[in-house]
């Protein structure tokens, strides 16, 4: 173990909400050249085997010195024995992260936040639209419908990367289509290799067959995607009620405490990040969004 190991190694926490708990990376994966998945198990044995979560939640994950960052978790929620997280290298905190390696420690706060709904979306289609760094909080629902095909009508996976080099997981879809799920992939700029579709994941969702009474939206990506696919849901006539979207803010605390992620009445962190539409459509023309 190294980089964080001396004051990390400490006492487990008992509010893992609020004092962050110790984890120790057990591999890494890397995604793209900017992105990889950390492997994760908390330090203490009793923890590990104690903590869940629900697909779409996401921890703080904390290192000393650098401070904290949300992050979802992208791994099966049924696997309890280890924790995933799918990190691009953007700032302070997940640039440290960059440069930890198997087996240094991370602290993690959580699990925060509301979850995609996957109980209530049983016997209905299902339409995911995601793209870019947008599909880690939604492959832990991926992995659900995996293990629970037969209670979900036709499954749809839209996913969208600006190139071939930055989709998440390619290894895996193969698998995704042999349990049953629709895999659909597409590029903003192809080249010569690529033998799939080509163009913005709200142009494709456009082309799909889609009985807009029992289907569920699940959306998350950038802003402008997810602006976009509910538009084009909305004009298949999806009831409001039936579009889920999952959004990211700048927070801090991850319990409603400090405001840092407020969106009208609501905290990011607390009542989101997944919101279904009904909810979140008066505040849809906020200035962030
Ligand atoms: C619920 C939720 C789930 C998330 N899940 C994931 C996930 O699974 N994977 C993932 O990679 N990320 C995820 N994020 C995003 C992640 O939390 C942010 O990217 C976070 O800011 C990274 O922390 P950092 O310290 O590395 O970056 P920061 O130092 O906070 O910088 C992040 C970006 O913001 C810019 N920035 C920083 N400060 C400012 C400022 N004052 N004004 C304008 N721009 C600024 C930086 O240039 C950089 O581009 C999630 C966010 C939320 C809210």
């Amino acid at each position: 173990m190294a980089a964080f190991q001396t004051t990390a190694v400490s006492t487990p926490r008992a509010n893992h909400w609020l004092e962050p708990n110790w984890a120790e990376i057990t591999a890494i994966a890397n995604e793209t050249s900017d992105v990889s998945t950390y492997w994760l198990k908390f330090v203490d044995p009793s923890m590990q085997a104690n903590y869940s979560f629900k697909p779409g939640q996401f921890n703080m994950i904390h290192l000393p010195g650098f401070g904290e960052a949300a992050i979802s978790i992208s791994s099966d929620s049924g696997e309890r024995d280890k924790i995933g997280h799918t990190i691009r290298f953007v700032g302070n905190v997940t640039r440290a992260v960059s440069r930890l390696k198997v087996g240094d420690v991370i602290g993690l706060r959580g699990p925060f936040g509301t979850s995609w709904p996957v109980e209530e979306m049983e016997g209905k289609d299902i339409f995911i639209a995601s793209g870019g760094i947008g599909l880690p909080p939604l492959r832990p629902v991926i992995y659900h419908i995996m293990r629970n095909r037969e209670k979900y009508g036709k499954v749809t996976l839209l996913y969208g990367a600006r190139t071939a080099r930055d989709l998440m997981y390619p290894s895996e879809y193969e698998n995704w289509r042999q349990a049953g799920i629709d895999v659909e992939v597409s590029v903003d700029r192809s080249d010569a290799n690529w033998p799939g579709r080509v163009g913005v994941v709200p142009m494709w969702f456009y082309q799909f067959r889609i009985d807009a009474r029992k289907t569920v939206v699940l959306t998350c990506g950038p802003e402008i995607m997810i602006r976009f696919v509910i538009f084009e849901a909305l004009a298949r006539r999806i009831p409001l009620e039936n579009i889920y979207v999952s959004l990211e803010r700048n927070m801090k605390c991850g319990q409603g405490s400090c405001g840092h992620c407020q969106l009208g009445p609501y905290f990011v962190c607390k009542d989101g990040p997944v919101f279904r539409f009904d909810a979140l459509q008066p505040y849809f023309n906020l200035e962030e969004f």
